[in-house]
């Protein structure tokens, strides 16, 4: 249960995520000296990272939990109080700005900042084989972030639709030995595009996938032998996690993303959303401009309901 004093005050934020995204508004919230708190379910995307090599300031790389356990750290410093194991079941407008329940109790405050990001469609296989491949980069989900890591590799991609077909192409930049695994037709003029890149395709449907000392494996159809390939990108597609949102009435993108303005909030007065969850290029650097441009303006509205 929360502290009496934290359930009977109208706080001034709470923050539904506890991603990067999350926490640097959390950051930024308390060095405006507003109270907040930031409730989290744990199951952040930035947690799969094996090693990072794309964050200013980390020239040897930093892992996804090493990342997050130093800006939890930050944000506490600043006196956000945060809630983890914990998710949001329900928002819902109410006198003082916004209801917020959860499994032990409900809390009030003046704005809602959603950091819910997104989860990732996955293969077929076993959840431990899963994190277990992640964990090796033997499964990959994320070209921007470390293609340049699978330099030169055997690269399999993984598609459903033409994410894949796009992923494999994008992923030349890096390697000219690129198979996308993809059970269904393909339109000609992408076909074409890949026969100049020199993609394999492979239009049979995958029957399971392992892992050995070094390789991922992967069977499809009518095939004895399967492929093995140094890494594989699922490219599956995501599904954002709006509903807490949406149930208040906030508009989607095409994508199935929250729309917001030039200030992070969403359609609904009052509530804001920053990341993965929000349209645009799924990383942790813009994760935290959006959270960085989303504080500032809760803060600013704060204070313009405050008459100062
Ligand atoms: C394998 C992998 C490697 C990656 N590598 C990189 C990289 O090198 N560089 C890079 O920039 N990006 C990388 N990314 C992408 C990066 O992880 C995401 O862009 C980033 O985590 C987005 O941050 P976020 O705060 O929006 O969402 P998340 O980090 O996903 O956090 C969202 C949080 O909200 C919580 N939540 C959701 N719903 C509720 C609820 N109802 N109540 C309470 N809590 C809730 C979730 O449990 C989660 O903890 C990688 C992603 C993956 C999967």
């Amino acid at each position: 249960m929360l502290p009496n004093a934290l359930s009977e005050r109208v706080l001034d934020c709470i923050i539904v995520g506890g991603g990067p995204a999350g926490l640097t508004a959390a950051l930024y919230l308390g060095r405006f000296r507003r109270h907040v708190l930031l409730i989290d379910a744990g199951e952040s995307r930035a947690a799969w990272i094996p090693v990072s090599h794309n964050q200013p300031s980390f020239p040897g790389g930093i892992s996804g939990l090493d990342l997050l356990q130093r800006m939890k750290q930050q944000a506490e410093r600043f006196g956000t109080e945060i809630r983890g194991s914990l998710r949001v079941d329900h928002i819902q407008p109410a006198e003082s700005g916004f209801l917020v329940e959860f499994a032990d109790g409900s809390a009030t405050a003046k704005t809602i900042l959603l950091a819910t990001g997104v989860v990732n469609h996955r293969p077929d296989m076993r959840i431990d084989l899963h994190r277990e491949a992640v964990a090796r980069g033997l499964i990959r989900y994320c070209p921007i972030c470390d293609g340049f890591e699978a330099m030169n590799q055997k690269i399999a991609v993984l598609g459903a639709d033409d994410h894949g077909v796009d992923e494999a192409l994008f992923l030349r930049t890096y390697s000219a030995n690129i198979t996308l695994l993809c059970a269904r037709e393909i339109a000609s003029a992408k076909m074409q595009r890949f026969a100049e890149a020199g993609i394999e395709i492979v239009t049979r449907p995958v029957t399971s996938i392992a892992i050995d000392q070094t390789r991922i494996v992967v069977d499809v159809e009518r095939s004895t032998t399967g492929f093995a390939f140094d890494t594989l990108y699922p490219a599956l597609g995501s599904s954002s996690n709006i509903e807490l949102a949406t149930r208040m009435g906030a508009a989607v993108s095409d994508q199935g993303c929250l729309i917001v303005d030039d200030h992070q909030m969403t359609t609904c007065a009052g509530v804001y959303a920053a990341g993965d969850v929000v349209e645009g290029l799924d990383q942790i650097s813009v994760a935290a401009g959006q959270a960085a441009i989303a504080a500032t303006a809760i803060h600013n509205r704060l204070r313009s309901l405050e008459g100062r």
